[in-house]
């Protein structure tokens, strides 16, 4: 099946007993055994539930995975992926990976004993330098946020096989429609299902899919023991969502490229961050089908700053990305308010840097907001 038809008919389609189109919610905690021991296959809805499991086959499907999971968050995903490892091991993260993945790394499992170094994964040879004896794990997201910087998986997936390390993919902002990690290497993908697959701004979730039997196995193990899982009435408004990956993104894309395109024309911005504008991204192409919804743009001063934001009509001041309407917001004093002024500043974050989730909507009205000076 074509990725347009998969991501319609992918996963459990229906509900074989009624013959109902959509998976059904099935809102139940444990399932009745016919004899003791002799159980459906469900016996408790921590271990597995239709619903959660119509989702999470849905997602290794367009992922191209072995197997798939679905759980409470993005951040309980990635929490429950890092619990793979032990006190001791060591993890390479990128340096600008979403702040609660910073967060997570370094506040919670470093406690725990698993060290890391955040390095610059842009440049593959970084990584090679940053791998040590205990090294088990490379953590990357490409594009980056809010700076849209872009990493080779396939370059660095040989080291990762090269090293005996797992590579693991933060896909959120390409979803599996523009970007497939595993196709190119990695071991396991990971989203914040809570932006584009769940596309409306309205669940929190997570999703993963892996490679192989042996990490569905260890991931599954981790996931029940931990009970980070995403319940049955979110996994249905999930599989809703995703339903329209493939229309969202396509639309999400065209609007992106003719605001960036716009952006570049106006004498008060300073620079433009859309991985599609960039010469040298043509060495990438063959990893990405589009350049995603997400634009990064740097005015010249506060007052354009605060000018575009206190007169939008069609654009939300919020945080998060991916819903069907656009969503603005200043990374230095919000998402990343809590990285270090001279942190910031190293890795290029400034005050005048805004972020464009760019929606669905038509155009015109989204680039009217955005001028400030009418
Ligand atoms: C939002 C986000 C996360 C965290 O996901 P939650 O669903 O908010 O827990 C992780 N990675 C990226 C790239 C994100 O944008």
């Amino acid at each position: 099946m074509k990725f347009n038809t998969l991501v319609i008919h992918g996963g459990i389609d229906g509900d074989k007993a009624t013959g109902a189109v959509t998976v059904p919610i099935y809102q139940t905690s444990t399932y009745k055994q016919k004899a003791v021991g002799e159980h459906t296959g469900y016996e408790y809805s921590r271990t597995g539930n239709p619903t959660r499991e119509a989702l999470e086959k849905l997602i290794a499907d367009l992922e191209g995975g072995y197997r798939g999971f679905a759980f409470g968050s993005g951040m309980a995903a990635l929490s429950s992926i890092l619990m793979l490892f032990k006190s001791g091991d060591h993890i390479i993260i990128g340096d600008d990976v979403y702040g609660g993945t910073y967060r997570v790394v370094d506040k919670v499992f470093s406690h725990l004993g698993i060290v890391y170094d955040a390095v610059d994964t842009t440049s593959v040879d970084n990584i090679r330098k940053a791998v040590k004896h205990n090294t088990k794990a490379i953590i990357v997201e490409t594009p980056s946020n809010p700076l849209m910087k872009l990493t080779d998986i396939a370059a660095v997936s040989e080291i990762a096989k090269e090293q005996n390390l797992l590579l693991v993919v933060d896909n959120t902002f390409m979803t599996p429609y523009l970007q497939r990690p595993l196709e190119l290497g990695a071991d396991i993908v990971v989203h914040s299902a809570t932006k584009y697959l769940g596309g409306h701004s309205d669940v929190v979730a997570g999703l993963v899919a892996v490679n192989t039997e042996a990490l569905a196995e260890k991931l599954h193990f981790v996931q029940n023991s931990v009970g980070a899982i995403l319940g049955p009435q979110d996994s249905w408004l999930l599989i809703k969502g995703i339903r329209t990956l493939a229309l969202r993104m396509d639309r999400h894309c065209e609007n992106a490229t003719k605001i960036a395109q716009w952006l570049l024309l106006q004498t008060w911005v300073k620079k433009v961050y859309y991985p599609g504008l960039d010469s040298k991204v043509t060495h990438y192409e063959k990893q990405m089908k589009d350049y995603g919804g997400m634009i990064s743009f740097e005015v010249a001063s506060q007052d354009i700053v605060d000018k575009i934001m206190s007169d939008l009509k069609v654009i939300t001041l919020a945080e998060s990305l991916g819903g069907i309407e656009s969503l603005i917001s200043v990374p230095a004093k919000m998402t990343h308010a809590s990285v270090p002024p001279e942190k910031r500043q190293a890795l290029g974050i400034k005050d005048t840097l805004i972020r464009l989730s760019v929606g669905v909507e038509d155009v015109e009205d989204i680039i009217k907001d955005l001028r400030p000076f009418i």
